[in-house]
C-alpha cells in the first residue's frame, strides 16, 4: 500500500497500525479474537496480519505460505479493521519482522503509532530474533497474555526491555514507537495451531477452534490430515 492509500488518522493525528505476524498454520480463533480485541484496545486504524512464509526460528510450516493466506482471508472475512497481508510472501530467504516493520513505517510515515503484537510466547524468545534492538526503533511491542503460558524473561530479554514498559495504552500511543506495553485482553483463549493440526491429524472435531470457512477449506483440501 503506498502512503497515499493510508486510512485516515485517529483523533490524536497520526494512524495507529498494528501488525500480528504469524505462521498463522492455520489461523484459528485465538488469534482472531486476539485481534479484534487488540484492534479496540489500542483504538487501530488497521492491524495488519501477516503470515510469515518461512518464520527463522522455528521448522518448516505444514502448508504451504499461499494456503495459509488464503485460510487467513477466509478467516477475517468482512472484519472491520482486520487486513490479511500477504507482504512477506513475495520476499525471498527467511522472513525477518524487522524488515516488514520497515516496510510499514515507510508507507505510513514517521509519525504514525506503529504497534507490533505478539503473544507471550512468541515475546519470550524475542531476544534471539534478528536484530531485536531495531524493533523498538521501528514500533512499539504490545504483548499479549495467552492462558497456558507464563513470561519468564531472561537476563538478555530484561536488557532489550529496558525502562520501555508502559502503563497503558494511552501512554504507548504519545509516540510512534519504541514502548512496551503488556496486555490482557479480555477474551484469552487456550487455543493454538499445534493442537488444531493435531486434532485435524487424528480425524478429531476442531469446530468453534476455528472460524467455520476456515475449518471447512482444511477439511475439503485435506490440508491438515
Ligand atoms: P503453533 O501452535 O503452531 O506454535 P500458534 O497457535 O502459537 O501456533 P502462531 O501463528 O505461531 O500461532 O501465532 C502468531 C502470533 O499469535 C504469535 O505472536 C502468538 O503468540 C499469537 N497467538 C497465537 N495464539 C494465540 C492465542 N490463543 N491468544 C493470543 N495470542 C496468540
Amino acid at each position: 500500500m503506498s502512503r497515499k492509500e493510508a486510512p485516515a488518522s485517529g483523533a490524536a493525528g497520526a494512524p495507529r497500525i498494528g501488525m500480528l505476524g504469524g505462521t498463522f498454520d492455520p489461523v484459528h480463533l485465538g488469534h482472531l479474537r486476539s485481534a479484534v480485541e487488540l484492534h479496540e484496545a489500542l483504538a487501530l486504524d488497521r492491524l495488519h496480519m501477516i503470515p510469515a512464509p518461512q518464520p527463522p526460528l522455528r521448522g518448516r510450516p505444514q502448508v504451504a505460505a499461499e494456503e495459509r493466506l488464503a485460510l487467513l482471508e477466509a478467516g477475517i472475512g468482512d472484519t472491520p479493521g482486520l487486513y490479511a497481508d500477504g507482504r512477506e510472501l513475495a520476499r525471498e530467504g527467511p522472513s525477518y519482522s524487522a524488515d516488514t516493520l520497515a516496510q510499514l513505517r515507510d508507507e505510513y510515515g514517521p509519525a504514525a503509532r506503529l504497534v507490533m503484537a505478539l503473544g507471550e510466547d512468541a515475546f519470550s524468545r524475542l531476544a534471539d530474533w534478528h536484530a531485536p534492538a531495531r524493533l523498538f526503533d521501528l514500533a512499539h511491542i504490545v504483548v499479549m497474555a495467552r492462558p497456558e503460558h507464563s513470561l519468564e524473561p531472561t537476563a538478555r530479554l530484561e536488557e532489550l526491555i529496558g525502562q520501555r514498559e508502559v502503563a497503558d495504552a494511552q501512554a504507548l500511543m504519545r509516540s510512534p514507537c519504541g514502548g512496551l506495553l503488556r496486555l490482557t485482553l479480555p477474551s484469552r483463549m487456550a487455543i493454538s495451531a499445534t493442537a488444531i493440526r493435531q486434532r485435524l491429524q487424528e480425524g478429531r472435531s476442531v469446530r468453534y477452534l476455528l472460524p467455520a470457512a476456515v475449518e471447512r477449506a482444511a477439511v475439503s483440501r485435506r490440508l491438515y490430515q
